[in-house]
């Protein structure tokens, strides 16, 4: 009787993560609503950030390029050769940014140091570059009068909120991450870097302000096999968010502000744009809502902000678990965590939950344990309890235990993969993507992140959602090929700084 109350508590818990093929339909009705809002005005729930990138490579790109990733505890600076067959070769070296520069009082002192370690990195592995350079500038060769073959052309991954203007033009509109610096904030951070990278005469041009989210859809079209070119890069990581191809004429928000919004390349009648869906349905209109998503978001730095991103994406889903446990460890009336069953016979068998398990802490567990539990095929559920007693303080638990531990994570696991569905259906239908292509032709989309790289069949539990959804159905969904693209800071930014490159 004790098992089949904790079983159907348990069953109770994991009912209220379902999200039926109506509620998939629903949502994605919504999210289209949402996406052409955000094409049409600022301050829309969706921003649809306008990223002035207007083509996807097709793998055949060829030349050697630089990029740099400044997004939080690291710098990475890296150089790409692209082959012109859709593979790379590349360099790269990281080194933690120091914390007081970080909050340091000119924006001088952090952009001085990104300088000096691109300097460095030429030094180290591009020193012909860097020496040729050296000897013309000395020798005041034209150095800068036309486009000279000797400079490098740079995508500099930023991963701060910015209002971009142009290609390689952006002004930072606040520092998150730890960051606080208070003259960059209005500061277009292109010319920042330029600035001190002039200084320090180095042969380098920032070419492109890149955002890691078009960085993936790049690197994915450049990688994917054949040439038709990527739909859709999103990201399924830490957060969550997508870009995509959209044909320019349904920007219409960027003829509005065609005075601030500078040049805009039409050549190509296209547009990535940025969705930042993480804010997706920020109102509440659709999107699922059970008192665990309900507290999180309460206790959270931001409540009622990304509640698309807090039931789809890594840094939430081991929080939203968490709650689900405790509410039911709290419960009189269920036994999770509190086997005393005398048939185990076996003082050692009592299960005890430690009164400072991380638990019972606000983030105290990792999505990852998502993966380890919703993935254990072991009998008796074996790593799911080695786990649940190494790592979060719950001494031998049951069998019973680890199974409704595993229900419930299973449940918001793949209301995640369902809901991450939602957005790729409304990106595919509202471009139309499966009635433009060959019949038969293929839609690529390029994931990057671990939850959709880890966590067992999300890839499937997409794709089962997708099949509901009636304008893309069976037929459709097998026509939507899904990739891991990998590197969209390094080689995705190399390939939007090639892309600027060729507008110039
Ligand atoms: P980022 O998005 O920051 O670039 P990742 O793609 O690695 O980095 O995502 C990190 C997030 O993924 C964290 O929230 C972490 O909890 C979660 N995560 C890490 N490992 C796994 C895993 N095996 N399964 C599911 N989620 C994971």
């Amino acid at each position: 009787p004790r098992s089949m109350a904790l079983a159907s508590a348990a069953e109770r818990v994991a009912a209220e993560f379902e999200y039926s093929k109506e509620d998939v339909n629903r949502g994605v009705q919504a999210f289209i609503q949402q996406m052409d809002e955000g094409l049409g005005k600022k301050g829309a729930t969706m921003s649809q950030i306008p990223t002035y990138v207007t083509a996807v490579p097709n793998g055949t790109e060829k030349g050697l390029y630089m990029a740099v990733d400044l997004g939080g505890t690291n710098f990475r600076v890296c150089s790409i050769q692209l082959h012109g067959n859709s593979t790379f070769s590349l360099t790269q070296s990281k080194v933690a940014i120091p914390k007081e520069l970080m909050v340091a009082k000119t924006s001088h002192e952090l952009f001085s140091f990104l300088a000096k370690q691109i300097e460095l990195f030429l030094k180290v592995h591009h020193e012909d570059h860097y020496q040729s350079h050296a000897e013309r500038r000395a020798s005041y060769i034209g150095f800068g009068a036309a486009r000279d073959e000797q400079v490098f052309s740079l995508g500099f991954t930023f991963s701060f909120p910015v209002q971009q203007y142009g290609i390689n033009k952006g002004t930072l509109i606040r520092w998150t991450k730890g960051f606080d610096i208070g003259d960059t904030i209005g500061k277009d951070v292109c010319a920042l870097l330029q600035k001190e990278i002039d200084a320090l005469g180095l042969p380098v041009r920032v070419a492109a302000l890149v955002n890691d989210t078009v960085g993936t859809l790049m690197a994915r079209s450049y990688t994917s096999p054949g040439k038709e070119g990527t739909l859709l890069g999103a990201i399924f990581g830490t957060g969550t968010n997508g870009a995509y191809v959209e044909k320019l004429d349904k920007i219409t928000k960027l003829k509005a502000q065609a005075s601030e919004a500078g040049d805009i390349d039409d050549s190509t009648g296209q547009m990535i744009v940025n969705t930042e869906w993480g804010s997706f349905d920020n109102h509440m209109s659709v999107l699922p809502d059970t008192s665990y998503d309900q507290g999180l978001d309460r206790d959270s730095v931001n409540p009622g902000i990304q509640m698309f991103e807090k039931r789809v994406s890594g840094m939430f889903l081991g929080e939203i678990l968490r709650r689900a446990l405790i509410d039911l460890v709290n419960d009189p009336t269920v036994p999770l965590f509190s086997d005393d069953d005398s048939s185990r016979n076996d003082i050692a068998s009592t299960t005890t939950i430690a009164p400072d398990s991380s638990l019972y802490k606000q983030w105290g567990l990792d999505t990852s344990f998502l993966s380890i539990t919703s993935g254990d095929t072991a009998s008796g559920l074996k790593t799911t309890r080695q786990t649940l007693d190494h790592d979060y303080g719950v001494s031998a638990p049951s069998a019973e235990d680890a199974e409704a531990v595993r229900l419930i994570a299973a449940a918001i696991g793949k209301r995640a993969a369902r809901l991450s569905a939602v957005a790729i259906a409304a990106v595919v239908i509202t471009t139309n993507s499966l009635e433009t292509s060959a019949p038969d032709g293929i839609v690529d989309v390029g994931v990057d992140g671990s939850l959709v790289e880890f966590y067992p069949n999300f890839e499937e539990y997409i794709r089962e959602a997708l099949r509901e959804v009636p304008q893309i159905g069976p037929q459709g969904e097998k026509r939507i090929r899904i990739g891991i693209a990998k590197d969209g800071s390094g080689v995705g930014a190399a390939l939007i700084a090639l892309v600027a490159d060729r507008k110039m």
